[in-house]
């Protein structure tokens, strides 16, 4: 299984235009973050999680040329406003399998409506086919995927175990039944915003305290803020096998 970060910033990315923060205008390439999403793969099949704004360019800086579905954990716009970029995708493969919560997919048929309407749609429109996804195990390109429920302030979102690494974003609390299907893993991804606390994302604090509860080999920390501070600096704070993500780094298992 191979896992590519194709973005690890929060929901304005890294560097916040504008911005003269420190973070913001340094000029190592860890610290420059687009919207947080990746990629997983095994035997030929690639499939993506979210589909942010950036998704276009994650697509062609990660040549990826073909993809076997989307995974969407949340409807916020930073995971889904990327949605009409798979037009690449289905002009050469089809319809693109999505896969969502019922609400979340609501959500998308809201925003996207021109993408789910059946009465004239215009036929430069990319059409999906819908997964609905409870709290339940679901088959994925030959292997069980596990959703892992979790509340990102009172918003449900779901995150994924794929064999041994299991991937979670903008959770804030996350229940211990949940906990409990994210043993032995080899690889935690884990959402750390920044060092202060925040109503709908884990802190610094909150996300290390979660990799204790979770006991993962090594777990890596995304939906960074450039708030958590300089990509070198953190990682010399944190313990021995927890990381620091960032843009393109990929994990082979
Ligand atoms: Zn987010
Ligand atoms: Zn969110």
């Amino acid at each position: 299984m191979k896992l590519t970060f194709l973005g690890t910033g929060t929901s304005q990315g890294i560097p916040i235009i504008g911005s003269k923060h420190p973070v913001c205008l340094s000029s190592n390439p860890k610290d420059k973050r687009l919207r947080v999403s990746v990629l997983i793969e095994w035997d030929n099949k690639t499939y993506v999680i979210d589909c942010g704004p950036d998704f276009r360019y994650q697509m062609l800086r990660a040549n990826c040329n073909k993809i076997d579905g989307i995974l969407f954990t949340h409807e916020h716009a930073d995971h889904t406003a990327g949605l009409d970029d798979i037009r690449p995708f289905f002009f050469q493969q089809g319809d693109i399998p999505i896969y969502a919560h019922k609400r979340v997919m609501g959500e998308l048929e809201i925003r996207f409506d021109y993408i789910f309407t059946t009465k004239n749609k215009y036929p430069g429109a990319p059409n999906v086919k819908k997964n609905i996804i409870e709290n339940k195990t679901f088959s994925l390109g030959g292997i069980d995927v596990i959703p892992i429920n979790g509340y990102h302030d009172s918003l449900q979102v779901f995150g994924f175990r794929f064999k041994n690494i299991a991937y979670l974003t903008d959770m804030k609390t996350v229940d211990n039944d949940e906990i409990a299907k994210l043993k032995e893993l080899d690889i935690l991804v884990i959402n750390a915003l920044r060092i202060q606390s925040h109503p709908s994302h884990f802190n610094l604090d909150e996300a290390l305290e979660f990799i204790q509860k979770v006991k993962p080999k090594r777990a890596y920390l995304t939906h960074i803020s450039h708030m958590l501070g300089f990509h070198e600096a953190v990682q010399q704070t944190l313990p021995d096998n927890v990381f620091l993500a960032y843009d393109n780094l990929q994990i082979t298992l």
